[in-house]
Protein backbone atom coordinates (compact mmCIF):
# COMPACT_ATOMS: atom_id res chain seq x y z
CA UNK A 1 0.00 0.00 0.00
CA UNK A 2 0.94 3.76 -0.69
CA UNK A 3 2.58 6.05 2.33
CA UNK A 4 3.49 9.32 2.47
CA UNK A 5 6.97 9.67 4.45
CA UNK A 6 8.37 12.41 5.77
CA UNK A 7 12.55 11.94 5.48
CA UNK A 8 13.86 15.47 6.55
CA UNK A 9 13.50 19.41 5.88
CA UNK A 10 11.04 19.64 3.27
CA UNK A 11 11.51 16.61 1.32
CA UNK A 12 9.07 13.95 1.11
CA UNK A 13 9.06 10.33 -0.50
CA UNK A 14 5.89 8.63 -1.99
CA UNK A 15 6.28 5.14 -1.10
CA UNK A 16 5.60 1.50 -0.58
CA UNK A 17 4.62 0.35 3.09
CA UNK A 18 4.14 -2.98 4.30
CA UNK A 19 0.07 -3.25 5.37
CA UNK A 20 -0.28 -4.93 8.69
CA UNK A 21 -2.63 -6.36 10.51
CA UNK A 22 -4.34 -4.46 13.65
CA UNK A 23 -3.13 -6.32 16.73
CA UNK A 24 -5.09 -7.31 19.78
CA UNK A 25 -7.00 -3.99 20.98
CA UNK A 26 -5.64 -2.21 17.49
CA UNK A 27 -7.93 -1.24 14.76
CA UNK A 28 -7.29 -0.78 11.20
CA UNK A 29 -8.64 2.12 9.61
CA UNK A 30 -9.01 2.52 5.43
CA UNK A 31 -8.23 6.63 5.73
CA UNK A 32 -10.33 8.44 3.28
CA UNK A 33 -9.15 11.80 3.54
CA UNK A 34 -6.48 13.35 6.25
CA UNK A 35 -6.05 17.10 6.39
CA UNK A 36 -3.07 18.64 6.37
CA UNK A 37 -2.30 20.35 10.02
CA UNK A 38 0.03 23.48 10.43
CA UNK A 39 1.63 21.00 13.09
CA UNK A 40 2.62 19.24 9.89
CA UNK A 41 4.08 21.92 8.10
CA UNK A 42 6.30 22.48 10.93
CA UNK A 43 7.11 18.90 11.13
CA UNK A 44 7.83 19.01 7.17
CA UNK A 45 9.99 21.75 7.73
CA UNK A 46 12.16 20.31 10.04
CA UNK A 47 11.25 22.07 12.84
CA UNK A 48 10.16 19.24 14.89
CA UNK A 49 13.03 16.88 14.42
CA UNK A 50 13.95 16.55 18.12
CA UNK A 51 10.33 14.49 17.89
CA UNK A 52 9.39 13.18 14.69
CA UNK A 53 11.96 10.44 14.02
CA UNK A 54 12.34 10.01 10.06
CA UNK A 55 10.79 7.99 8.05
CA UNK A 56 7.81 8.86 9.82
CA UNK A 57 4.13 9.12 8.37
CA UNK A 58 2.87 12.14 8.93
CA UNK A 59 -1.10 13.29 9.31
CA UNK A 60 -4.10 13.11 12.47
CA UNK A 61 -6.32 15.44 11.04
CA UNK A 62 -8.73 12.41 9.20
CA UNK A 63 -11.81 9.94 8.21
CA UNK A 64 -12.13 6.47 7.05
CA UNK A 65 -14.07 3.21 7.37
CA UNK A 66 -12.74 0.59 9.54
CA UNK A 67 -11.06 -2.25 7.67
CA UNK A 68 -10.43 -4.82 10.23
CA UNK A 69 -10.48 -5.39 14.17
CA UNK A 70 -7.80 -6.93 16.27
CA UNK A 71 -8.51 -9.68 19.05
CA UNK A 72 -10.48 -7.91 21.76
CA UNK A 73 -12.22 -5.05 20.15
CA UNK A 74 -15.79 -4.57 20.61
CA UNK A 75 -18.26 -2.20 19.22
CA UNK A 76 -16.65 -1.68 15.61
CA UNK A 77 -16.92 -3.62 12.72
CA UNK A 78 -15.89 -3.32 8.95
CA UNK A 79 -17.69 -0.70 7.45
CA UNK A 80 -17.74 1.50 9.96
CA UNK A 81 -17.33 5.25 9.26
CA UNK A 82 -14.78 7.05 11.92
CA UNK A 83 -12.73 9.44 13.00
CA UNK A 84 -9.37 9.02 15.36
CA UNK A 85 -9.04 11.53 18.38
CA UNK A 86 -4.81 11.01 17.78
CA UNK A 87 -4.30 10.99 21.86
CA UNK A 88 -2.63 8.00 23.12
CA UNK A 89 -1.87 9.01 26.97
CA UNK A 90 -0.25 6.73 29.45
CA UNK A 91 -3.15 6.93 32.72
CA UNK A 92 -0.31 6.32 35.18
CA UNK A 93 1.53 9.90 35.24
CA UNK A 94 0.16 12.73 37.83
CA UNK A 95 -1.72 14.39 35.47
CA UNK A 96 -3.12 12.04 33.78
CA UNK A 97 -4.57 10.67 37.72
CA UNK A 98 -5.79 14.23 37.97
CA UNK A 99 -8.17 13.60 35.71
CA UNK A 100 -6.42 15.88 32.82
CA UNK A 101 -5.12 12.69 30.52
CA UNK A 102 -5.50 14.92 27.45
CA UNK A 103 -2.03 16.90 28.13
CA UNK A 104 -0.54 13.71 29.93
CA UNK A 105 2.93 14.06 30.70
CA UNK A 106 4.10 10.99 28.56
CA UNK A 107 1.90 11.64 25.77
CA UNK A 108 1.72 10.12 22.20
CA UNK A 109 0.29 12.18 19.38
CA UNK A 110 -0.57 9.69 16.68
CA UNK A 111 0.71 11.32 13.39
CA UNK A 112 3.83 12.76 15.47
CA UNK A 113 4.94 10.65 17.85
CA UNK A 114 3.88 7.34 16.15
CA UNK A 115 2.80 6.61 12.39
CA UNK A 116 -0.32 8.90 11.17
CA UNK A 117 -2.69 8.55 8.17
CA UNK A 118 -1.24 9.87 4.98
CA UNK A 119 -1.22 6.45 4.07
CA UNK A 120 -4.24 4.26 2.46
CA UNK A 121 -4.50 2.13 6.08
CA UNK A 122 -4.20 3.33 9.88
CA UNK A 123 -3.78 0.76 12.34
CA UNK A 124 -4.75 2.70 15.54
CA UNK A 125 -5.31 2.22 19.22
CA UNK A 126 -8.64 1.13 19.68
CA UNK A 127 -9.82 3.44 22.13
CA UNK A 128 -8.94 6.91 20.14
CA UNK A 129 -11.44 5.65 16.77
CA UNK A 130 -14.82 7.31 17.14
CA UNK A 131 -17.75 6.75 15.19
CA UNK A 132 -19.25 9.11 12.83
CA UNK A 133 -22.94 9.91 12.58
CA UNK A 134 -24.41 8.45 9.29
CA UNK A 135 -25.01 11.87 7.24
CA UNK A 136 -21.76 13.35 8.03
CA UNK A 137 -19.85 13.23 4.67
CA UNK A 138 -16.13 11.80 5.24
CA UNK A 139 -14.57 15.02 3.58
CA UNK A 140 -16.18 17.34 6.30
CA UNK A 141 -15.20 14.55 8.93
CA UNK A 142 -11.42 14.92 8.30
CA UNK A 143 -12.36 18.79 9.83
CA UNK A 144 -13.58 17.00 13.48
CA UNK A 145 -9.75 16.98 14.86
CA UNK A 146 -9.33 21.16 14.38
CA UNK A 147 -12.84 21.90 15.41
CA UNK A 148 -12.72 19.68 18.58
CA UNK A 149 -9.23 21.99 19.60
CA UNK A 150 -12.05 25.18 19.24
CA UNK A 151 -14.31 23.81 21.29
CA UNK A 152 -12.26 23.02 24.18
CA UNK A 153 -10.31 26.68 23.30
CA UNK A 154 -14.59 27.96 23.65
CA UNK A 155 -15.58 25.61 26.67
CA UNK A 156 -12.25 26.91 28.91
CA UNK A 157 -13.24 30.88 27.64
CA UNK A 158 -16.92 30.08 29.49
CA UNK A 159 -18.33 32.31 27.10
CA UNK A 160 -22.20 33.68 27.52
CA UNK A 161 -24.44 34.52 25.54
CA UNK A 162 -23.39 38.10 23.98
CA UNK A 163 -19.96 38.36 25.58
CA UNK A 164 -17.84 40.10 22.86
CA UNK A 165 -14.88 37.47 22.12
CA UNK A 166 -11.98 38.63 20.23
CA UNK A 167 -9.75 35.94 18.10
CA UNK A 168 -6.26 36.97 17.03
CA UNK A 169 -5.79 34.83 14.25
CA UNK A 170 -7.53 33.95 11.44
CA UNK A 171 -6.40 30.64 10.25
CA UNK A 172 -8.08 27.62 10.51
CA UNK A 173 -8.01 27.47 14.02
CA UNK A 174 -8.80 30.89 14.33
CA UNK A 175 -11.78 30.86 12.26
CA UNK A 176 -12.72 27.81 13.94
CA UNK A 177 -12.89 29.13 17.32
CA UNK A 178 -14.73 32.30 15.86
CA UNK A 179 -17.52 29.92 14.51
CA UNK A 180 -17.69 27.92 17.76
CA UNK A 181 -17.85 31.04 19.90
CA UNK A 182 -20.60 32.64 17.89
CA UNK A 183 -22.73 29.28 17.99
CA UNK A 184 -22.30 30.08 21.63
CA UNK A 185 -24.08 33.29 21.30
CA UNK A 186 -20.96 35.31 21.45
CA UNK A 187 -20.43 38.71 19.47
CA UNK A 188 -16.89 37.94 17.58
CA UNK A 189 -14.28 39.88 15.67
CA UNK A 190 -11.38 38.27 13.92
CA UNK A 191 -7.97 39.63 14.02
CA UNK A 192 -5.94 39.09 10.65
CA UNK A 193 -3.32 40.40 8.51
CA UNK A 194 -3.45 38.12 5.38
CA UNK A 195 -5.76 39.71 2.80
CA UNK A 196 -7.22 36.29 1.61
CA UNK A 197 -8.13 35.14 5.48
CA UNK A 198 -9.67 38.29 6.20
CA UNK A 199 -12.08 38.01 3.36
CA UNK A 200 -12.70 34.35 4.30
CA UNK A 201 -13.58 35.56 7.17
CA UNK A 202 -15.86 38.26 5.75
CA UNK A 203 -17.80 35.56 3.49
CA UNK A 204 -18.50 33.40 6.55
CA UNK A 205 -20.37 36.51 8.02
CA UNK A 206 -17.83 36.76 10.53
CA UNK A 207 -16.30 40.60 11.10
CA UNK A 208 -12.61 40.47 9.99
CA UNK A 209 -9.97 43.30 10.64
CA UNK A 210 -6.76 43.98 10.12
CA UNK A 211 -5.07 45.29 13.04
CA UNK A 212 -2.34 47.26 10.81
CA UNK A 213 -4.93 49.11 9.10
CA UNK A 214 -7.48 49.23 12.25
CA UNK A 215 -7.13 50.65 15.80
CA UNK A 216 -8.03 47.02 17.26
CA UNK A 217 -8.03 48.14 21.16
CA UNK A 218 -10.48 51.08 19.94
CA UNK A 219 -12.29 49.01 18.20
CA UNK A 220 -13.17 46.83 20.51
CA UNK A 221 -13.23 49.52 23.24
CA UNK A 222 -16.31 50.75 21.35
CA UNK A 223 -18.00 47.59 20.56
CA UNK A 224 -18.23 47.03 24.42
CA UNK A 225 -19.27 50.05 26.17
CA UNK A 226 -15.81 50.81 26.99
CA UNK A 227 -15.25 47.75 28.91
CA UNK A 228 -13.15 45.87 26.87
CA UNK A 229 -13.35 42.32 25.42
CA UNK A 230 -14.87 39.29 27.96
CA UNK A 231 -12.28 36.81 26.26
CA UNK A 232 -9.71 37.42 23.69
CA UNK A 233 -8.22 33.98 21.74
CA UNK A 234 -4.21 34.33 20.94
CA UNK A 235 -4.54 31.86 18.06
CA UNK A 236 -1.13 33.27 16.01
CA UNK A 237 1.86 32.71 18.11
CA UNK A 238 3.36 35.32 16.90
CA UNK A 239 5.20 37.83 19.35
CA UNK A 240 2.88 40.92 17.78
CA UNK A 241 -0.55 39.55 19.26
CA UNK A 242 1.51 38.24 22.67
CA UNK A 243 1.97 42.15 22.52
CA UNK A 244 -2.03 43.12 21.66
CA UNK A 245 -3.42 40.47 23.81
CA UNK A 246 -3.06 42.64 26.94
CA UNK A 247 -4.75 45.57 25.98
CA UNK A 248 -8.04 44.16 25.06
CA UNK A 249 -10.29 42.55 28.04
CA UNK A 250 -11.94 44.01 30.22
CA UNK A 251 -11.14 44.38 33.86
CA UNK A 252 -11.04 40.90 35.18
CA UNK A 253 -11.46 39.55 31.13
CA UNK A 254 -10.10 36.58 30.50
CA UNK A 255 -7.23 35.37 28.07
CA UNK A 256 -7.13 31.75 26.21
CA UNK A 257 -3.66 30.88 25.46
CA UNK A 258 -3.48 28.61 22.18
CA UNK A 259 -1.02 29.64 19.62
CA UNK A 260 2.44 27.68 19.83
CA UNK A 261 5.41 29.86 20.37
CA UNK A 262 8.74 29.59 19.48
CA UNK A 263 10.52 31.68 21.72
CA UNK A 264 9.14 33.37 25.00
CA UNK A 265 7.64 36.79 23.62
CA UNK A 266 7.11 39.64 25.64
CA UNK A 267 4.24 40.18 27.68
CA UNK A 268 3.03 42.88 29.66
CA UNK A 269 2.45 41.39 33.00
CA UNK A 270 1.41 44.79 34.37
CA UNK A 271 -1.59 44.48 32.71
CA UNK A 272 -2.11 41.69 34.81
CA UNK A 273 -1.85 43.19 37.52
CA UNK A 274 -3.59 46.27 37.07
CA UNK A 275 -6.94 45.59 35.17
CA UNK A 276 -6.82 41.69 37.43
CA UNK A 277 -6.50 39.96 34.14
CA UNK A 278 -6.60 36.04 33.77
CA UNK A 279 -4.82 33.72 31.36
CA UNK A 280 -5.60 29.91 30.58
CA UNK A 281 -3.73 28.04 28.18
CA UNK A 282 -5.81 25.76 26.18
CA UNK A 283 -3.80 22.22 24.78
CA UNK A 284 -5.51 19.90 22.39
CA UNK A 285 -9.34 18.54 23.51
CA UNK A 286 -10.92 16.69 26.27
CA UNK A 287 -13.44 13.57 25.20
CA UNK A 288 -16.49 15.68 25.64
CA UNK A 289 -14.97 18.66 23.06
CA UNK A 290 -14.60 15.74 20.33
CA UNK A 291 -18.21 14.60 20.80
CA UNK A 292 -19.02 17.91 20.69
CA UNK A 293 -17.18 18.79 17.17
CA UNK A 294 -18.72 15.41 16.25
CA UNK A 295 -22.35 16.54 16.99
CA UNK A 296 -21.78 19.86 15.46
CA UNK A 297 -20.24 19.05 12.23
CA UNK A 298 -23.14 16.65 11.97
CA UNK A 299 -25.44 19.44 12.97
CA UNK A 300 -24.46 21.35 10.00
CA UNK A 301 -24.96 24.50 11.21
CA UNK A 302 -21.16 25.60 10.85
CA UNK A 303 -20.40 26.74 7.78
CA UNK A 304 -17.63 24.08 7.79
CA UNK A 305 -17.28 22.85 4.09
CA UNK A 306 -16.13 26.16 3.05
CA UNK A 307 -13.07 25.81 4.81
CA UNK A 308 -11.71 23.06 2.86
CA UNK A 309 -9.38 24.83 -0.06
CA UNK A 310 -8.61 21.91 -2.21
CA UNK A 311 -8.86 18.52 -1.91
CA UNK A 312 -5.28 16.80 -3.11
CA UNK A 313 -4.26 13.40 -4.07
CA UNK A 314 -1.66 11.45 -1.77
CA UNK A 315 0.94 11.96 -4.63
CA UNK A 316 0.60 15.63 -4.25
CA UNK A 317 1.04 15.85 -0.33
CA UNK A 318 4.34 17.77 -1.04
CA UNK A 319 2.14 20.53 -2.92
CA UNK A 320 0.11 21.60 -0.31
CA UNK A 321 2.96 21.63 2.28
CA UNK A 322 4.70 24.07 -0.11
CA UNK A 323 1.24 26.00 -0.62
CA UNK A 324 0.53 25.96 2.88
CA UNK A 325 3.94 27.32 3.44
CA UNK A 326 3.90 30.45 1.93
CA UNK A 327 0.67 31.34 4.23
CA UNK A 328 -1.26 32.39 0.47
CA UNK A 329 -4.76 32.07 -0.30
CA UNK A 330 -5.50 28.75 1.61
CA UNK A 331 -7.30 27.82 4.15
CA UNK A 332 -7.71 23.65 4.79
CA UNK A 333 -6.70 21.27 2.53
CA UNK A 334 -7.42 17.67 2.90
CA UNK A 335 -5.81 14.98 0.96
CA UNK A 336 -7.24 12.01 -0.07
CA UNK A 337 -5.45 8.72 0.55
CA UNK A 338 -7.41 6.02 -0.83
CA UNK A 339 -10.63 4.94 -2.39
CA UNK A 340 -12.88 6.09 0.02
CA UNK A 341 -14.59 9.34 -0.22
ZN1 LIG B 1 -3.88 19.28 13.86
ZN1 LIG C 1 -0.03 10.27 31.62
Amino acid sequence: MKAAFYERNQAIRIGEAERGAPGAGEIEIEVAYCGICGTDVGIYHGKMDWRVTASQIMGHEMSGVVGSVGEGVTGFAAGDRVTVMPLDPCGECPTCRAGYDHICENLKFLGIDTPGAFQERWIVPAHTVRRLPEDLPLSRAALIEPLAVACHDVRLAELAPNDLAVVLGGGPIGTLIALVARQAGARVIVSEINPYREQHLEALGLEAVDPRAVDLPALVEESSEGAGADVVFEATGHPSAAEMMTRLPKARGLIVAVGIFAKPPEIDLFQFFWRELRLCGARVYENRDFDQAIELAASGDLPLDRLISDIYSLDELKKGLDLMSTGGDVMKILVQCGDRA
